[in-house]
């Protein structure tokens, strides 16, 4: 696999426990029980991870004690770091002011951290929105000729104003509102430790706490917070770090 994918680690059969964690090299995620697969995690690979193996293992705790499985080796492969000149206008320049993008990190991710439940989709997800490509996962940024000081942590499909983008997967809607840099949005709550945002919108139509099928609508492409014109910016969290939302649309993650 590649740096920013997510895995999926299953520690299979009828296994008694209170609960049990996937760790890999530091990173560690907390396992949710399915019924009939046994204890599942969804294990992120971050986009700046060292490049060579890893190795998984999960730890079961049970009525006070734990034991130690080693599940399998992971190779972690490098994805070329291309770098994207961004050039904005005074206006969406001033709108990356510390303080604003400060405020964006800690209301996303102070959400994309909350514990979840049970994983709520199967299947691969469809793509959000119609329109062209005009942004890759994990891509370094430059703005207006300054040095690299970010990566793209979202996926961006531009598209015509007012162009619906609908939920992808299964998901209950935990964020609706507007924020400084990444504009008006939506946050979806997947279960098992997966949520994904949609960003820049000119209008929300969904709701906190509303729960959303593939093709509900979530609300309409726009250009609000930090942009260069209509587009989504669509984000897809795994316990908490960001990864590249195009695999969860190829891959299917059997257990
Ligand atoms: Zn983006």
């Amino acid at each position: 696999m590649k740096q920013g994918q997510a895995t999926l680690v299953v520690l299979s059969g009828d296994v008694e426990a209170d609960g049990a964690f996937v760790s890999i090299d530091g990173y560690t995620g907390e396992m949710v029980f399915e019924e009939g697969v046994g204890w599942v995690g969804f294990v992120p690979i971050t986009r700046l991870a060292n490049p060579r193996l890893y190795h998984v293992v999960v730890d079961v705790f049970n009525e006070g004690s734990y034991s130690r499985t080693f599940v399998s080796e992971l190779l972690v492969e490098s994805v070329p770091g291309v770098i994207d000149e961004v050039v904005l206008d005074p206006d969406n320049a001033a709108l990356l002011a510390p303080e604003l993008v400060a405020i964006d990190n800690e209301t996303r991710f102070e959400q994309y951290t909350q514990p979840t439940g049970p994983r709520m989709w199967s299947g691969p997800w469809r793509l959000p929105v119609v329109g062209e490509p005009s942004g890759d996962f994990g891509v370094m940024r430059s703005y207006n000729g300054g040095p690299v000081r970010d990566w793209h942590h979202g996926y961006d499909i531009s598209a015509d104003a007012g162009t619906v983008i609908v939920a992808p997967a299964r998901g209950r809607v935990v964020f609706a509102t507007d924020l400084p840099v990444h504009g008006s949005g939506v946050i979806l709550d997947h279960g098992a430790g997966v949520y994904s945002g949609y960003w820049h919108m000119s209008e929300i139509q969904a709701e906190v706490g509303q729960l959303v099928n593939p093709g509900d609508p979530l609300g309409l492409v726009g250009s609000t917070g930090v942009s260069t014109g209509p587009h989504l910016h669509w984000e897809v969290i795994v316990q908490g770090t960001d990864v590249d939302p195009i695999q969860w649309t190829e891959t299917v993650f059997s257990s």
